[in-house]
Formats: C-alpha cells, sequence, structure tokens
C-alpha cells in the first residue's frame, strides 16, 4: 500500500515498521483496600517526584543544547505534573478507595477535556499534553516504563498518528531511521527533529496511516512524500539503490562541506543555512554553513503555551552568535499569521491568512510583542555578528517603522546601561510589491534575503500549500525571475548584498540563474549546503 502526504525531510529508508505504543497505559488496579489509602497517596507523591525529576533532566539537557523552545513545553509539564488542583482532585479519588493509577488517569482526563473544550487552537491541543503528564504519572505508579519509544530497540521506521515534543525526546539516538505520520506539515515539530537528524520523513499521510500500522517493513521517501507498506523484494531493491546512491551522492559532497564557496571566476556566493531552532546551530556549522541567512524566530513561540521572555529569546539567539562566531546570523522577527498560529496571542479569525495580519504587519500593530524581541536580538548582538530582518514587507513605510522601534529598543538598553551589540537591517523580499519597490526599500536596508516561498505564491496567485498547483510552485518562472532581476539590480546600485533563503537556494537547477541574476548568497536547510557548494564550484 502506498501512502501519499508531505515529504517534510528528505531522503529514503526502508526498515521495520515500529509503532510506539504512546497511548494511555491501563490501570492494573481500579480500587484499593481501606487501610491502604495513606500508603499509597505516598506512592502517588512519590510518583510526581519520579516524573519531574526526569522531566528537568530533559529540560536541563534541552537547555544545554540551547533548545529553549522544547524546554518551554517540558516546563508546561512539570507544571501540569506539580498542579495542586490535579493532586486533590486524585487525593479525594484514593480517599474514596480508587487506586491512584486509575485516579490520576481520571483527574487528568478531566482536566484534559477542559483544555479541550477552549476556543483558543494552541491552549485546546494542550489536552494531549495533560493526557502524555497524567499517562506517565500513572505508569510510574504501576512501575511501568511510560513511553512506547523504550521498546525501539533496533533502527526502525516510527509510525505515529503524530508525535508530541515529549515523545521525539524519547526516542533513543539512532534508532529512528524515518518517520511517517498521519498528522503534520512541514512545520510541524516532528519535521524540523527529521531535518535536523538527517533522516527522511513523510508526514500528513492522513487516515491511510490506520491501515499501514499493521505493515512489518515500510519504505519511505521522505523527498517525494510517500511511504510503501511491506513493499515487494524489487521495490525494496530499489530503495536500496537510491538510498546508495544518495550515500554515495552525499559522501562525495564532503570534500565541499568546508570550502568557501566561489563560481570558477571568483565570485564569492556565501552559502549559508535557514535555522528553525537554536539546537541545530552546531550542526549546521558541521554541515559547512558560513553563516545563518533566516533564523526562523516564530518556533521558539509556536511551541509553547505562552509567550517566551525578552530572556529567554535572548538566551536563544544569543546561543546561536556564540556558534557563529564571526560568522554573520540573519534573526528574522517573528513571522507568525498566514498557516502560523501565535498561542499566546488573540488572532482574529481571517477569511485568507496569507493576504492577513503577518509577519511584520502584527509586529508593528503590537509593541508588547515587538519590542521584547528586538531588545532580546540587541543584547544578543553583543555575543556575535546578528544582523536583523523584517518579513513581508510590503511598502517602505513598514521598514522604516521597524527601524525606527529597533532604535526606540536600543535607547531604552542603553539608557538601562544593558549592554547591546551593532546589528545590520534588513528585509525579506517576499511580497512582489518589495520587489517592484526594491529601489526605495535598497536606500534603507544593509541586505535583502528574497524569500521565494512566499514570493512564488504571491506573485503567481498559488496557495504554496495546496498540492494541486504543484505546477505553479516554483521561482523558476518568468515573472519571478523577474522581479528577482529587478530585486538584485536595486541592489546593487546600493551596494547591498542579496540573498536567497526559499526554498530555491538550495535546488541545484535552480542555483546558477540565482546567481547570474545578480545574488550574492544562499541560504538553505543545512543537509542541502554541500551539493549547493559543488554546484557553486563548478559554475
Ligand atoms: C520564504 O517565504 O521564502 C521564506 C523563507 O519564509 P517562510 O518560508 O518562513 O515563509
Ligand atoms: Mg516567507
Amino acid at each position: 500500500m502506498k501512502l501519499t502526504g508531505v515529504g517534510a525531510s528528505e531522503g529514503v529508508a526502508v526498515g521495520p515498521a515500529f509503532v510506539p505504543q504512546t497511548g494511555r497505559p491501563k490501570p492494573e488496579r481500579n480500587r484499593i483496600a481501606e487501610g491502604e489509602v495513606d500508603a499509597e497517596l505516598q506512592k502517588f507523591r512519590n510518583a510526581i517526584e519520579a516524573v519531574v525529576g526526569r522531566l528537568s533532566e530533559t529540560i536541563d539537557g534541552l537547555r544545554r543544547s540551547g533548545n529553549e523552545e522544547e524546554a518551554g513545553i517540558f516546563e508546561f509539564h512539570v507544571e501540569m505534573a506539580e498542579d495542586p488542583e490535579l493532586a486533590s482532585a486524585v487525593e479525594e479519588r484514593v480517599e474514596k478507595l480508587e487506586s491512584p493509577e486509575a485516579a490520576v488517569l481520571a483527574a487528568g482526563e478531566e482536566y484534559a477535556a477542559e483544555f479541550a473544550a477552549m476556543d483558543d487552537e494552541y491552549l485546546s491541543a494542550r489536552a494531549d499534553d495533560v493526557r502524555d503528564v497524567t499517562g506517565q504519572i500513572s505508569a510510574e505508579l504501576m512501575g511501568r516504563a511510560s513511553s512506547g519509544f523504550e521498546a525501539l530497540q533496533k533502527p526502525s521506521v516510527v509510525l505515529a498518528w503524530s508525535l508530541a515534543p515529549s515523545d521525539t525526546a524519547r526516542i533513543p539516538k539512532g534508532m529512528p531511521l524515518a518517520f511517517v505520520t498521519a498528522e503534520g506539515s512541514r512545520t510541524s515539530h516532528v519535521s524540523i527533529m527529521a531535518r535536523s537528524m538527517g533522516i527522511p520523513a513523510v508526514v500528513g499521510v492522513g487516515d491511510g496511516l490506520e491501515r499501514a500500522l499493521q505493515a512489518e517493513t515500510v519504505a519511505v521517501d521522505g523527498t517525494e512524500g510517500s511511504a510503501i507498506t511491506d513493499p515487494d523484494r524489487e521495490t525494496v531493491a530499489e530503495f536500496e539503490k537510491m538510498s546508495e546512491e544518495l550515500a554515495e551522492e552525499r559522501a562525495a559532497l564532503d570534500e565541499y562541506r568546508h570550502v568557501e564557496a566561489r563560481t570558477t571566476e571568483g565570485r564569492r556566493i556565501e552559502v549559508a543555512a535557514n535555522l528553525g531552532s537554536a539546537s541545530e546551530a552546531e550542526d549546521a556549522l558541521e554541515w559547512g554553513a558560513e553563516g545563518v541567512g533566516l533564523f526562523r524566530t516564530e518556533f521558539l513561540f509556536m511551541e509553547r503555551d505562552d509567550l517566551p521572555s525578552e530572556d529567554e529569546q535572548y538566551d536563544a539567539y544569543g546561543a546561536v552568535a556564540r556558534v557563529f562566531g564571526e560568522k554573520p546570523v540573519i534573526i528574522r522577527t517573528l513571522d507568525v499569521g498566514g498557516d502560523k498560529d501565535l498561542p499566546g496571542v488573540d488572532q482574529p479569525h481571517e477569511d485568507n491568512p496569507f493576504l492577513g495580519w503577518r509577519g511584520i504587519r502584527m509586529s508593528l500593530d503590537t509593541p508588547d510583542l515587538f519590542q521584547p524581541q528586538l531588545r532580546a536580538i540587541l543584547r544578543a548582538a553583543a555575543h556575535g555578528n546578528l544582523k536583523v530582518m523584517f518579513p513581508m514587507v510590503a511598502e517602505v513605510g513598514e521598514l522604516l517603522a521597524a527601524k525606527k522601534m529597533l532604535q526606540e529598543a536600543r535607547s531604552g538598553l542603553e539608557e538601562e546601561g544593558v549592554e547591546v551589540g551593532e546589528v545590520e537591517t534588513g528585509v525579506m523580499i517576499e511580497t512582489p510589491a518589495a520587489a517592484v519597490c526594491a529601489a526605495e526599500l535598497a536606500a534603507q536596508s544593509a541586505f535583502f534575503s528574497i524569500g521565494t516561498n512566499d514570493l512564488v505564491q504571491y506573485t503567481l496567485a498559488a496557495d504554496r500549500g495546496n498540492e494541486r498547483l504543484r505546477r505553479l510552485q516554483t521561482a523558476d518562472h518568468p515573472a519571478v525571475l523577474a522581479l528577482i532581476r529587478q530585486t538584485c539590480e536595486a541592489a546593487e546600485k546600493e551596494n547591498i548584498p542579496v540573498g536567497v533563503c526559499g526554498e530555491a537556494a538550495g535546488e541545484p537547477e535552480l542555483i546558477p540563474k540565482l546567481i547570474s541574476l545578480g545574488v550574492t548568497e544562499l541560504s538553505m536547510g543545512a543537509p542541502s549546503i554541500p551539493r549547493a557548494k559543488k554546484v557553486v564550484a563548478e559554475l
């Protein structure tokens, strides 16, 4: 059977299917004897302590690797585990002789239902976190492993309805060969994880996954976005061949990792990485990133129920700045809206969210959100070579307003005597309006970065996520190329560099065209860097 979804992380893999039993544990006993209440309550408290202890270790580990956003999620789990209301609900039940392992599941379910009923999409999704935590406490009470991933002992293809951060964090290193999930998009947590682990992933395969759960073997093509269950011998051979070719191709590209990308004529092209979280920074350097062309800060905001504080943001941006040292790191300010919701902020319903309150439009309207981010960037800039970039700019007034707010943030910090660094400011060229007004914008910018993903969708009026419009989802269209040319010409007149940080930057067949149009920097998912450097070197 063939499942199709979104190719969220490239590569192919064939292996035994592994379906984690991440469902709720079944209580061993429902009732306890009257004389057992005190002892069982003590066991319940011990179980909370054990679960919180494990969660805290996970949080410390994530913090050490600079992964603030994931740490934030587990902090919510700790809060839930220690919630006094949850504890008293369980205690009441135990006093009525319900076993603690059953009581914590039942109380957790009531709590989860309250979350699930909330209007806010993000908060209602927290119901799963509540079930996750109460399930862990219940499993602990029964002396069982709390996550099905302990059973993942050999390299396998992981099939799951969805994978929560608490699931992926428990997966033993080196064991998953690939992920296939029913839910999810390229920006969901599992996709980000797969890309940084360098393993293929197909997400959003839908209901078909149900039937695939019985499979023994699965062949995954994360480049195409498909998976074949119980493949026949020919298919396995075909996948093995693809995998070998890919491995050979990657090995042959290793020599390009750490070269400075330069065309045969000696034109220097900087090849940088796109990051979704600070924890990807070290890996990106290993792949040969000469900087960060796009740090998508929205993930830091999206994967938690509240807003990250200025200090938390400072830690994340500072961590990337330190890893990259002298190398430039472009921090893009918050780009939510469109298909990305922001928990913690009341976003109005919009009929056309991609044409709505997105990116810089939202930031300028919500200084409470924007100022702490700008302050965090300026503070982190003291530890490296940071630049700031504004998304979704459609007119020069937006750029000027954003720069004014940046200046205000700087003055405020200076008055407080807080150390700040210098940052250049640049603009994403991802609306046709920005490309057409590039001359005006260039006069006010230190650099441009072309977001081809959005530039294509807005220029060709083709939703970037609509699978029926694949034909139109390419930057290799005369209208898009004309806008890129216009952008590069405007940049050249002002003598500022132009990068591309949309998917097109990592596409080998497009790189020569982009460079011939005047692009000077390419930024992409880190595993694509060696191949891009090779393409440049052969130009
Ligand atoms: C783009 O639009 O090309 C881009 C890089 O931004 P994002 O994909 O985050 O919208
Ligand atoms: Mg964009």
